[in-house]
């Protein structure tokens, strides 16, 4: 029997009807199966910063460092001060999200399954802005080699693992931004060398933005630069029929937090009107990478059992509304639970 102690960071709006649907699958998996959890539940993002002044308390952090895990539920306005800072803090380098068509969505194509794996650590998203005048604002975009070079390393590597296609494109801005964007290439190709079996090509992003629309069953596995793959994953989410169904994980050599890719959704909040695949799929992604980290079958096998239960409420016409369905957040979560086992 394996027990895992994971933090679950509620959010803000549908954060905590998302995360309240988390915790009663991972409780299901508990009780049905020899993968455990001890669940530590946390505050971060607006509600925190109202309750306890900072968007992300000593307190929370504590409870995150000494989790395996973790989950998160979307942040609102205060985002930029949780997720940010714990992908710093944590050196979560990769930011991995599928984009999987699946049964009975409205969606571009039914046979999309992509994944984006975008580089967390550089980019605009540092922070560096300035002021070069009352008028006139810097904003620094940070591209190093050996960041450039580990995101590579883990998009060749996944391309393997997937199985899928075997194929890996880099995408980012060469043309114009030489320098930044000429280092991400360089390096982009030169690891490529090392895995002569995945087929490896380049896109510049406008090019990609539109393949993504025109082609997106073409595509398996996309690496790019932090701003490229923020803006690129929410248009893959959206080919394979909306933010509902995407989960994310934010990875690193030794911690990883997963989560959905939207925001907080705060025009549908407290209404029990989310769909909670994405945070679901999100508890998916992170049974898979524990299961691979601790050499633990089961925790993978429970994992896919998420997966295999939303395809099939998905099939029976049983969906939230947000993808055409009548089924309320706790409802479909409810009909998840009851089809895992
Ligand atoms: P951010 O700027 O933080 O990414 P946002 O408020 O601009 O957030 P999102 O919250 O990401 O945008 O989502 C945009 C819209 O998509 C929401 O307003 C909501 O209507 C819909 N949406 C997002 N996630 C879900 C979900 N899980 N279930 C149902 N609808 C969703």
């Amino acid at each position: 029997m394996a027990r895992y102690n994971i933090s679950l960071i509620r959010g803000d709006g549908i954060g905590p009807e998302q995360a309240a649907a988390a915790k009663k699958i991972l409780e299901t998996i508990s009780d049905r199966s020899s993968t455990r959890f001890t669940i530590n539940e946390v505050d971060a993002g607006d509600t925190a910063l109202a309750k306890h002044g900072k968007a992300l308390p000593e307190s929370s952090v504590d409870t995150i460092r000494n989790s395996q895990a973790c989950l998160k539920g979307p942040v609102g306005e205060s985002a930029a001060d949780v997720i940010i800072v714990l992908r710093r803090m944590f050196d979560l380098y990769a930011n991995v999200r599928p984009a999987k068509s699946y049964p009975n969505i409205p969606s571009l194509s039914d046979k999309v399954d992509l994944v984006t794996v975008r580089e967390n650590t550089e980019d605009v998203y540092l922070g560096w802005e300035f002021n070069a005048d009352e008028n006139t604002v810097v904003a620094l975009r940070i591209t190093s080699e050996r960041a450039s070079r580990r995101i590579a390393e883990y998009a060749f590597k996944l391309a393997i693992l997937r199985d899928n296609k075997h194929k890996v494109v880099a995408v980012h801005k060469a043309n114009v931004l030489r320098k930044g964007d000429g280092l991400f290439a360089t390096t982009c190709k030169s690891v490529a060398k090392k895995y002569p079996k995945i087929d490896y090509s380049e896109l510049y992003v406008d090019a990609c933005s539109m393949n993504l629309i025109r082609n997106p069953e073409e595509f398996d596995v996309v690496v790019t630069t932090n701003l490229f793959g923020d803006i690129l994953s929410d248009e893959a989410a959206q080919v394979v029929g909306g933010l509902g169904m995407g989960p994310a994980a934010n990875i690193g050599d030794s911690f990883a937090l997963f989560e959905p890719v939207h925001g907080a959704a705060f025009d549908i909040a407290g209404k029990n009107a989310a769909n909670p695949s994405s945070i679901l799929l999100s508890a998916k992604m992170m049974l898979e990478w524990l299961g691979n980290r601790h050499g633990d079958k089961n925790a993978i096998i429970e994992g896919k059992r998420i997966d295999d239960a939303i395809i099939s409420a998905l099939k029976n016409g049983n969906k939230t509304k947000d993808i055409g369905g009548k089924l309320s957040t706790a409802e479909f979560t409810e009909l998840v639970a009851k089809t895992m086992y």
